[in-house]
């Protein structure tokens, strides 16, 4: 049974068995909606990370007044086909938060805050009835409200825990795929569009700077305060939409912003003393505006080999992922097993007495080595698995969907291509070089670093044993 299928039982027991009293609450609740909202937005105000969104009317209005139809339809009595509408809902949210990029943390929190709105109240309630009851000395009514009163917190905690459970799940399957397709968009726009994309960028830098002089030069009476500046040029557009994927490692868009602040701020100098007819400052802004531009233009034409040296996640040797990318990697792996219950494996590769190749026929020798041991790599697994090259002359391949016996039969397969290999060496020279491979598969355990050690340990057998082996990782 999947857990959505018993979230949705869960709700059902739980609104057949207390429907009088949810409707209860729901009615003693419903006078208060607007108060409730209102103490919940002022609290998730004080967050600064959400201020931005909040602080804004129409979400302000949206927000609450969706805030208030969700208690209201909270404590309403349900068949199943409402129930599984809520359900339904409750997924909406979530991948409306993911999508709106809204941390899952700040969400649970507003929701404690409401929970806490929706207790002080039910409280408050039930003390009175209490009061009243011990006037009237009806010990029955007392009793009988007293267990409501507990029953009452029981079934409202277990709502919310249960609605809360469904908008997770949908926000993190939500996330899931924004993460893979924002992966895929930054390894494209890393290893193809580079180089076309900076050099756009120049020219659009080039052509605003061409523009903007001619308007600094050719305006009678500059308006200082309407001025083509770059940051809402294509330019500008430019950085605050894409450059982010341009490298994740190599902060592109932050540093590009400061430039862009730089020029206007050279832009706004120039036309002030140009409304001033100050001509030698308008000259000094002018040429400090032109030198801004060409430090900015210069900076772009290095991210080229920044993020092609350091962030394509390629490394530059062997063309495989660098290490760098393997968290990323398998934390989506992990939470794909996870959630669909795909296994995948590790293989842990490790050239056997390497450096007799480097002692031997040099450190181009052993580069050539390690060159063709990659393709050779490349060409045995499928393309939906990782390559990595992990360390100097070791490999670790993430094989996607794949269990422990069929990655036990790869291993092999890459182990007796490697031993058959004929490598070609500088100078006409061939060997033969073995490896060594440890391999280990997923468990259900969402730590990856378990696997990898694992791995590592099999690896380690297969060289104490005498190199030239695939051995499987048992212990742990
Ligand atoms: P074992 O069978 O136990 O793995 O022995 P080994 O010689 O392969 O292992 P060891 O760790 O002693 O040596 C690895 C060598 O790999 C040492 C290092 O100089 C060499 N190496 C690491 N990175 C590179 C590289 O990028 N190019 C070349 N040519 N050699 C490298
Ligand atoms: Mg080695
Ligand atoms: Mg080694």
């Amino acid at each position: 049974m999947s857990i959505k299928e018993i979230l949705s039982m869960k709700l059902q027991q739980l609104y057949e068995e207390n429907t009088e009293l949810l409707v209860e609450i729901g009615n003693l609740l419903e006078p208060e909606l607007a108060q409730i909202v209102d103490a919940f937005y002022v609290e998730l105000l004080e967050i600064p990370e959400i201020t931005p969104i909040l602080k804004n009317a129409i979400v302000e209005k949206n927000l609450k007044e969706s805030q208030k139809q969700w208690i209201h339809d909270f404590f309403k009595p349900r068949t199943a086909k409402d129930i599984k509408a809520l359900i339904e809902r409750q997924e909406r949210i979530g991948s409306i938060h993911a999508n709106i990029n809204i941390n899952l943390n700040y969400f649970t929190y507003g929701i404690g805050l409401m929970k806490r709105e929706i207790y002080l109240r039910i409280h408050q309630y039930f003390i009175t009835q209490e009061c009243q009851s011990d006037i009237n000395c009806n010990q029955a009514a007392y009793v009988l409200e007293h267990r409501n009163f507990t029953q009452a917190f029981l079934v409202v905690g277990q709502l919310f825990d249960v609605l809360v459970s469904l908008i997770s799940e949908a926000y993190f399957l939500n996330e899931m795929v924004h993460e893979t397709n924002e992966l895929s968009l930054k390894m494209k726009g890393m290893t193809q569009n580079t180089a076309i994309e900076c050099e756009r960028l120049r020219s659009l830098l080039l052509d605003w700077l061409r523009n903007t002089l001619t308007f600094l030069y050719q305006t009678p009476d500059i308006n200082v305060h309407q001025l083509p500046k770059l940051q809402y040029s294509g330019f500008g557009l430019w950085v605050i939409y894409k450059a982010d994927f341009l490298s994740h490692t190599v902060n592109i868009s932050a540093e590009l912003k400061k430039y862009i602040q730089e020029i206007d701020d050279a832009l706004f100098t120039a036309a002030n003393c140009r409304a001033d007819r100050n001509e030698t400052s308008f000259f000094d802004s002018v040429s400090e505006l032109n030198n801004t531009v060409s430090k900015a233009s210069w900076f772009i034409s290095t991210i080229v080999d920044q993020v092609i040296e350091l962030d394509t996640g390629m490394d530059s040797l062997t063309r495989l992922f660098n290490r760098r990318y393997l968290d990323t990697i398998l934390r989506r792996q992990t939470n794909i097993s996870m959630k669909q219950g795909f296994p995948y494996t590790i293989l842990m590769l490790d050239l056997d007495h390497f450096k007799q190749v480097n002692d031997t026929y040099g450190h181009d020798g052993g580069d050539a080595v390690l060159k063709q041991f990659s393709e050779l790599l490349m060409l045995s697994v499928r393309s939906s698995d990782f390559i990595f090259r992990y360390g100097g002359e070791e490999f670790l391949i993430v094989l996607s969907n794949v269990d422990s016996q069929e990655a036990l039969s790869i291993a092999e397969k890459i182990r007796y291509k490697c031993e058959t290999h004929m490598f070609m060496l500088p100078m006409n020279k061939q060997i033969n070089k073995t490896c060594s491979i440890g391999v280990a598969s997923y468990n259900g355990h969402p730590d990856y670093n378990r696997i990898i050690k694992k791995a590592d340990l099999a690896l380690y057998e297969a060289k104490n044993n005498g190199r030239n082996q695939v051995r499987f990782g048992v212990k742990m």
